[in-house]
């Protein structure tokens, strides 16, 4: 059995459903689900026309469900279940090969006294009983789910619940993972994102797409672009191993596109997702441990960033895996492996991937990066990567943050000078460090898309005998660099940052090298349409 996707039709009058299945079969919908629901003035005869629309639009080939989803079970209109029973029957008779109706009403006899007659007549056909909670987990959902087949063996048992935390989602794969047949069990919300794209790994009967962001029937439902070209569903079978970025807030990550077209160009069988793990250590935690006991998962690797990088290096600790030495220095894992026997290691490639783009812009060595005198802006996560990086090479650095304090403790842990960043913007100040800097680096949020109007630093610091490396990477050129460039200054932008730092995560989880073009292209395409 393959996992289908289904696109849910949700119309309010017949002329506009028509558009929406052109639209869903154009865009490879391997399931067109009716959703009766949504319609104005719903009669028998109207669900009987678009069902006969819909199989011959899909040429026979394309199978039809149709439902009436009971408005206290998130149904568009409200409805009454002698209407909605009779529009199942109709549409069975119409030849659809589905009806979804909901296991609570189906109980009620005269219900099931009509859908099991109905069914009888198309005996191809089948019935989906589902149960939604759109709150919170099932209580005992391994329960419900016997609970469905013991009414009625022959059902598709669907269970939808909301995962209010992605660890929430772990029930919903159990259950997947200890059954067979045909059975749909998917999480909704943000939290429950994985659930919908994995589907096909664990054999669910079908998943859900939209055909846009407008057409979406129910929270965190990709669009079927979506779930084909970013999340590789055509490639994705049992054996596909996972990877992700942990993160929290995760949507806008550009990690997934790169990380899956680099899988894709290779032939990997592997996919990576976007996991978003919300709340501290003991919910990261709980996570990794989840996902290590469930060998069968398959996750291998993850990319770790805010606020979970700290957690990760504890996390490996505690495990006592390996952990590179420069990532303990750093205090920080962005790279986490896990291997098939459960081991973990822990990795950092944020101050290999700075220095790797200083040293290839300015054309020189690390070793000849000693005693460089270098500015770095800014004491947050990136800084304390490439503080590291650099002092390790030996070059002499001042740290400014608008926080003083957190500037004079991360130069007391690196043996660096430190200021303020106010100590720069004064009308009339000089900064003697500044003016002799041969390299800056900004490692503030300053400058970063909305905010492009932005620089950390005057003008009148910049010279044609330095070297500016913005790692803002959202847009590519900054304020900082544009002013740079204009002085003659050699710059160095965020993407060439980004992308050593995801070619290196990329060698870590394949032992493979991927094409940094084709990584830089991916993250332009994604930066111009978020920004446009
Ligand atoms: P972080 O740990 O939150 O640190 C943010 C830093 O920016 C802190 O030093 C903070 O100063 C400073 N800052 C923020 N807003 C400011 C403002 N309005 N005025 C002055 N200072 C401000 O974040 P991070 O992980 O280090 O990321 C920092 C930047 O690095 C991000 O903007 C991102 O674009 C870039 N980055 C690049 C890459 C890459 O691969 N190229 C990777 C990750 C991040 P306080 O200490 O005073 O709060």
């Amino acid at each position: 059995m393959q996992t289908k996707i289904a696109v849910p039709i949700a119309a309010e009058n017949p002329d506009e459903a028509k558009k929406q299945i052109k639209a869903a079969l154009a865009a490879d919908a391997e399931m067109l689900e009716l959703r009766s629901d949504y319609l104005e003035d719903l009669s028998v005869d109207m669900v009987k026309e678009l069902v006969g629309e819909m199989k011959k639009a899909g040429r026979e080939k394309v199978p039809v469900i149709v439902t009436c989803r009971d408005e206290k079970q998130g149904g568009a209109r409200k409805y009454p279940d002698r209407l909605r029973t009779e529009v199942l029957a109709g549409a069975l008779h119409a030849g659809a090969e589905f009806v979804d109706f909901e296991y609570e009403k189906f109980r009620f006899v005269e219900n099931q006294e009509k859908l099991r007659r109905a069914q009888s007549q198309r005996p191809s056909s089948r019935l989906i009983l589902s149960a939604h909670n759109f709150e919170t987990k099932f209580a005992g959902i391994g329960k419900l789910y016997r609970s469905i087949l013991a009414v009625y063996p022959a059902a598709i048992p669907k269970l939808v619940y909301t995962a209010n935390h992605i660890n929430d989602c772990f029930e919903g794969f159990d259950l997947l993972h200890q059954t067979s047949g045909e059975r749909v069990v998917f999480c909704m919300g943000e939290a429950g994102l994985i659930s919908r794209i994995i589907a096909k790994k664990l054999g669910s009967f079908f998943t859900f797409a939209s055909i846009d962001d407008k057409t979406a029937t129910a929270p965190g439902q990709l669009t079927i672009e979506q779930l084909k070209n970013l999340y590789r569903f055509d490639s994705v079978d049992v054996e596909t191993e996972l990877f992700g970025v942990i993160a929290d807030p995760v949507g806008h990550s550009l990690s997934p596109a790169i990380h899956n077209a680099c899988f894709a160009e290779k032939n990997m069988n592997k996919l990576y997702l976007p996991l978003l793990v919300k709340g501290g250590q003991s919910e990261f935690e709980l996570f990794l441990n989840n996902v290590i006991v469930r060998k069968w998962l398959s996750f291998r690797g993850f990319s770790v960033t805010i606020p979970h990088k700290q957690s990760a290096l504890d996390f490996v600790r505690r495990k006592l895996g390996f952990i590179e030495p420069l990532a303990e220095k750093i205090g920080a894992v962005n790279t986490l492996l896990i291997k098939e026997d459960g081991r973990t290691a822990g990795y950092n490639t944020d101050y290999a991937a700075a220095l790797d783009s200083i040293t290839s812009a300015l054309k020189v060595e690390r070793a000849d990066l000693k005693e460089l005198l270098v500015a770095v802006i800014g004491a947050g996560g990136v800084a304390r990567a490439i503080v590291a990086g650099l002092s390790d090479v030996g070059a002499k650095i001042k740290i400014y943050n608008r926080t003083i304090q957190k500037a004079e403790r991360l130069a007391a842990e690196f043996d660096c000078e430190f200021a303020g960043l106010d100590e720069l913007s004064m009308p009339d100040a000089r900064c003697s460090m500044l003016d002799d800097a041969k390299l800056v680096v900004n490692c503030t949020n300053i400058g970063m898309h909305p905010n492009v109007d932005e620089s950390p630093l005057p003008e009148k610091y910049l010279k044609k005998d330095m070297a500016v490396f913005d790692t803002v990477y959202n847009p590519a050129e900054t304020l900082l660099l544009k002013q740079a460039r204009q002085k003659k200054a050699k710059t160095i932008d965020g993407l060439s940052m980004f992308i050593n730092q995801a070619m290196a995560q990329f060698r870590l989880f394949t032992s493979k090298d991927a094409s940094a073009k084709l990584m830089r292209k991916v993250v332009e395409r994604q930066l111009s349409k978020e920004t446009n």
